[in-house]
């Protein structure tokens, strides 16, 4: 039998907050990370988008986390994007109670950032840029942070963020607790593990890879001048579509120029003020626009559920890319289309990719739409449909999880302390909604900065 989140260890009014909004099963990798996380242990951990990696690290954080002093926060979660830290922030606050959660990220003003980490916050939520800038003009510091996050590692790592979030974690508190989540665990993802991780404790969830084959994958010979016109008919014959773009400028003219042609686009990038980028999100995922134009960066961390197809306007920097972008559709068991427009000069790219994802094997490229072949190949039976199959994210997910090394600490907590039953620590913040007013509450003296060897202060919050 699946075990609840209270049997995880999680407070009975946290359990409440969640099953307020329809959340009352653990998702698999929640199930498999939350209670270590909640003893104080480092967890790796590795599952696919959608799969609930964000309460899989914030149901934990919001229970554990100290209280913190102003412009001192406790713990921080660092994202790639702004959405991403936006969605993370507005998750974690759902169930926060009196928990502080703020969120910092560029392309908006610095005031209210400011006045928000001098009033103090528990948990920030952070992109790498920002939050260093933040940090050059002393409007925090990371000294007291204990316990840090790093979600979406690999898109870190792809993104370049990765020397800033060394930088960073370098400023935290040396006992603090490093949790990272990533869609993939090897390369530089390996390596920032090794070194900031103390043993975690490792849990796969899931394909290593998404399995792209689960969308029907075809690729249109068009001519340049004969795209605008592709993207409208991918887009009328599939339903809601993600277009990519290489561009900024490139977004916004095909977004334009889709709305000419009748098709509602809106395009994101981070070329737009963040309310703009949130409020064409909303009118995309509320299905009120039929397409949403974006560049690669913008896209990444974006959650929209239910993407009928994803049209690669502009080709893909590379494989990779292409699985990321493609990953946007034909997810959790329904179907989905990816089209890609391939221009006569950069047929001989797209097939070397395609050979390079495994797709190039009913390829015939002559045609302007090889893709009744791709479709007997790679899509299979009832995939296609839409199916109105359940919304649970970790259908069809597998358990991988690495159980050698998880009693390692054979039921302690690392820092020491027995591990109680319920997986709490006694002295945490209670979660009756009472807590103590003033300073000092709740946080003994005691967990004033300890440097010495043990990886947490003994009375921690
Ligand atoms: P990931 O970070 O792995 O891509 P998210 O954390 O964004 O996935 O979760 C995807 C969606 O699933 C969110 O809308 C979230 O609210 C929902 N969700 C997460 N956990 C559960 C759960 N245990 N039961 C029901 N819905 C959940
Ligand atoms: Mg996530």
């Amino acid at each position: 039998m699946q075990a609840t989140f209270a049997q995880l260890g999680v407070p009975n009014d946290i359990c409440l907050a969640l099953e307020r909004r329809g959340i009352n099963t653990p998702f698999e990798i929640q199930a498999a990370t939350i209670a270590d996380a909640l003893e104080g242990r480092d967890v790796c951990g590795r599952a696919p988008t959608g799969s609930g990696k964000t309460l899989a690290f914030g149901v934990p954080l919001v229970v554990t986390v100290g209280v913190a002093d102003p412009r001192r926060p406790r713990a921080l979660v660092l994202a790639p994007t702004r959405e991403l830290a936006d969605q993370i922030a507005v998750e974690l606050r759902s169930f926060a109670g009196d928990v502080r959660v703020g969120v910092v990220y560029g392309g908006v003003g610095y005031g209210k950032q400011f006045s928000m980490l001098r009033r103090g916050v528990d948990i920030l939520v952070a992109c790498p840029g920002r939050l260093e800038d933040l940090l050059d003009q002393d409007g925090l510091t990371l000294a007291d942070v204990d316990q840090v996050v790093i979600d979406e590692a690999d898109r870190m790592a792809d993104m370049g963020f990765l020397p800033a979030v060394r930088r960073l974690l370098d400023q935290t508190s040396p006992q603090r607790q490093t949790v990272l989540f990533s869609a993939t665990l090897d390369g530089d993802v390996a390596q920032l593990t090794r070194s900031y991780q103390r043993n975690p404790v490792r849990h796969e969830v899931g394909e290593a890879k998404p399995d792209i084959t689960l969308a029907d994958h075809q690729f249109w010979r068009v001519e340049r001048a004969d795209r605008i016109d592709a993207t409208v008919r991918a887009i009328t014959e599939n339903g809601q579509a993600i277009v990519f773009c290489r561009t900024r400028h490139g977004s916004d003219r095909l977004a334009r120029q889709l709305g000419q042609r009748g098709v509602d686009a809106v395009a994101i990038h981070g070329g737009h003020a963040q309310n703009k980028r949130r409020r064409s999100l909303a009118q995309f995922t509320a299905g009120k626009t039929q397409a949403l134009v974006a560049t690669d960066v913008a896209a990444r961390g974006i959650h929209v559920d239910e993407v009928d197809a994803v049209v690669h306007y502009d080709p893909p920097e590379d494989h990779k890319t292409y699985i990321h972008r493609s990953g946007r559709t034909a997810r959790a068991g329904r179907g989905g289309v990816v089209v890609s427009l391939v221009q006569p000069d950069q047929a001989r790219d797209t097939h070397r990719m395609k050979v390079k994802l495994g797709l190039a094997a009913a390829d015939t490229e002559s045609n302007s739409r090889s893709s009744s072949t791709r479709r007997d190949r790679s899509q299979p039976s009832g995939a296609k449909a839409k199916s109105a199959g359940t919304k649970s994210k970790s259908s069809g997910a597998k358990a991988k999880s690495s159980g050698g090394q998880r009693k390692s600490s054979a039921g302690r907590a690392r820092n020491g302390r027995p591990k109680s039953k319920n997986g709490s620590h006694g002295n945490q913040r209670s979660h009756n909604g009472n807590r103590p007013k003033g300073k000092g509450r709740s946080r003994p003296k005691s967990r004033s900065r300890n440097r010495n060897n043990s990886r947490r202060p003994a009375a921690r919050r």
